[in-house]
Parts: structure tokens; sequence; C-alpha cells
């Protein structure tokens, strides 16, 4: 068979399971009202949490970067194209996490990749959560660990699996075996929150190592707004601390803070690093702005905004399917309802219903896409919600109505 003939079957085989996935142009910035297909539609379905993306002060740190250091950087950071904003940035996310150091990378997939493939080895054990980002899965598969999963969340299955490594450790006399936990404060598509600090105690317990990643919290939690981590006060206490800058921060790329040894550490053996050209000094800069802003007492507003939505949204949305009953949502996953973030999973289950609702949501003026396997789990396709500071109460009173009438037609023709 040729390739182009073998490819078309297998993207009809997507089609039909309800998996198939297209790119949409948008003819607008990232916002509330994005331009789609020719129509306004009011946007539920952004990461830019903070309404920075399109921010005037992000924008103008771009263009003057552009002005003073050039659309490229010529090279990567270890060749000559370690300009100062990259430097710059790093300070500032150093300062912002309260650790000695932060290295920036190209992506938060890269960050992911490049830290957990250069720190952990053949002798290693790496523990992740069940939901943990694709970026840390795929690095963890990447390197050459032993790899654990634990149920998600789940103290007592994450303790049984550090007694598990603690035996192998004692078993192997490795000295150099080590063990590394990683986890999300703020997990990306049910926007549950981690018991950090249980995981914290946990961990100490067992001499392991903790990395989280905190692309979802970062910006969001935390009197200086830096996290979940600084919220519970465990800055001193987490080894690896992970972010990116293309949520909240409103820009583009990843970074690890952590222990000056831990950045040097990376800058000599992190591949996806050492071997990419450094990103377009613009986005560092933009990056730097967006730290500040969030920072700043226009960031607290924001983030009372952000707040405040997200409140709204939870009590008035997430009930138009819980008082539905189980037509929409499957019996073992009504616990995918409570969220403490701005992220608000609508859980669906069946992937083509997802991906109708998510039509009929867009004929009514608004996007909230299907989200669906391999990105969740099979059977759990969601409409992920999520809030930003720009969302306006109106948009929320009128997303709620929408959602009613598709839930009430829904049920229509179930019950027909
Ligand atoms: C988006 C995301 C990443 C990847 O970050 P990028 O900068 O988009 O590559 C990593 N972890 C989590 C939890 C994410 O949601």
């Amino acid at each position: 068979m040729t390739l182009k003939a073998q490819l078309e079957e297998r993207l009809r085989g997507l089609e039909t399971a309800g998996l198939s996935r297209h790119l949409r142009e948008l003819d607008s910035p990232q916002g509330t009202r994005i331009q789609l297909g020719g129509r306004e539609l009011i946007n539920f379905s952004s990461n830019d949490y903070l309404g920075l993306a399109n921010h005037p002060a992000l924008k103008e740190a771009a263009i003057k970067a552009v002005a003073d250091f050039g659309a490229g950087a010529g090279a990567s950071r270890l060749i000559c194209g370690s300009l100062k904003p990259f430097h710059d940035l790093e300070e500032t996310l150093a300062e912002f996490k309260r650790a000695e150091a932060c290295l920036s990378f190209s992506s938060g997939y890269a960050a992911a990749m490049g830290t957990i493939t250069s720190l952990m080895g053949r002798d290693d054990i790496v523990i992740i959560d069940k939901l943990v980002h694709a970026s840390i899965v795929d690095a963890s598969r990447h390197c050459d660990a032993k790899l654990r999963v634990f149920k998600h969340n789940d103290l007592d299955d994450l303790e049984r699996i550090l007694k598990w490594a603690d035996a192998q450790k004692r078993r192997s006399k490795s000295e150099a075996q080590n063990i590394l936990i990683i986890t999300e404060s703020v997990f990306s598509m049910d926007g549950d929150l981690a018991p950090l600090r249980e995981i914290v105690d946990l961990k100490e317990r067992h001499g392991a190592w903790l990395m989280v990643d905190e692309a979802h919290a970062t910006g969001l939690f935390g009197e200086r707004r830096s996290g979940l981590i600084e919220q519970l006060g465990l800055s001193d206490r987490i080894e690896i601390q992970m972010g990116t800058l293309g949520k909240a921060v409103g820009a583009a790329g990843g970074f690890i803070c952590g222990a000056r040894s831990l950045i040097d550490f990376l800058v000599n053996s992190a591949r996806s690093f050492i071997f990419s050209t450094a990103p377009v000094p613009a986005s560092a800069a933009a990056a730097k702005a967006g730290v500040e802003l969030i920072r700043s007492t226009g960031g607290a507003e924001r983030y009372h905004k952000v707040w405040d939505r997200t409140r709204q949204g939870r009590t008035g949305i997430l009930p138009v399917f819980e008082c539905a009953g189980s037509i929409l949502l499957p019996e073992n996953r009504q616990d995918a309802c409570p969220t403490l973030s701005p992220i608000i999973p609508i859980i669906i289950g069946d992937e083509n219903q997802a991906v109708a609702m998510a039509d009929s949501l867009r004929e009514l003026g608004y996007f909230i896409p299907a989200i669906r396997y391999p990105t969740v789990a099979r059977g759990t396709a969601r409409l992920r919600m999520t809030v930003t500071a720009d969302h306006a109460e109106a948009d929320l009173e009128s997303l709620t109505k929408a959602l009613v009438s598709i839930r009430n037609s829904q049920s229509t023709l179930s019950n027909g």
C-alpha cells in the first residue's frame, strides 16, 4: 500500500471513532472574542487565564526586543545565542519562584523532556501521577529509568509504590539509584489540585525527589501569584519547579527553577536545550513583561477577576449537568464536577457526543472544543471550559443559558 493510501485509511479510522482532529484558523488575536470561519465567537477555551497574550505591555516589550535584539537568536544558547533577554527572564523567574536559579526552554514540552531525560538514568525510578501532561509521560518513557504510575492524586497508591522503590533500592545496593516523583499542581484537563503538602511529606520520608509542573498554577495561586507551591509554602522543599510561559504568563516557552547546581547541570546535559536554537528574543521579553504584570497591582486585579469568573462558572454551570442526572455525566465521573481552578471540565464521556455538543455550542456563538483521547482517557471526552480575567459576568450568564438549551435538546433526544 502506498504511504498516501495507508494514511488516508488511518485518518478514516480516526474519523469513525470521533477522534479526528482539525486545525481551525483564527483571524484575530487571542481573547474572549475570536474570529473563526468568518464569525465572532465567545471563547471559553484558552489558557490565557489573565488575558495577557494580547496585552499592550507584553506587545510593547516584544516590539522593543525586536528593535534591540533582532528577530532571531541565530544559534543555540551555548553557541552564541544566549542574548540578554533570556538572562533577564531567567533572573526574573528565579526571583518570582523563590529559587536559586532558572533555565528557560523553547517550550514546556522541551523543559520536561530535557530535564527528566538528563536527570534520570538506568538505575533510577520515575513515579508519575496517572494524569500528568503528555510532555512528562513522553519524557519519563524516553529516559532509561523504571517508570511507575500512581492513581490520580492517590497518596496510598503513591506510598505503596515508594515502598516498592525502597525495596528495589535495598536489593540493588546501587548508591546511584534515585527516585523522582512527578506531578502537576493544577491538572490541565480536570482542573483539580494535587495534595502537594502530603506528597512532599511522603517523598521526604522516602528520600525521593519531587518535580512539580505548575503550568496551570503560575499566575493563579499564592500571594505573589507565583503558583500553588508558593501558596502552600513549599518552595524550599521541592527540588524541581517546572512551568510554562505560554499560559497565564501570556507568551511562550518553558522553564525549570531550582538549585544553582540543577540549572548548571541542565545547561550541560539537557539535550532539548543544548541542541536547539534559542527562541526569538521577543518571546523572552514578552514573558518577562508578563511576569512583571502578574506581580503588579494590575496583576492582582486580573487575579481577582479570573477567580470571580471561576466561582461564577462553578456555581452556575456545573449544576446544569449535575441536576440533569447522569445523561451527560457517567455515574463514575460525578467526582469530576468539583473544580478549584479556572479549568472547568464538563465531562461528557462519549467522544462523538462531546463533538456534537461542541458543534451545537459553536452554532450558538461559543467556542469550547471537545477534548478527547489521547489527550484524556477513552470514554472521558469533555468540554474543557476555561474562564479568564477578561470574561464578563454576562458572558458566563449567556453561556449557561446556551448549555441549558443544549442539555434540554439532548435529553429530549435520548428520551425519544
Ligand atoms: C501546556 C502544558 C505543558 C507544555 O507546555 P508548552 O509550553 O505548551 O510546551 C506542560 N505541562 C502541562 C501541565 C501543560 O498544560
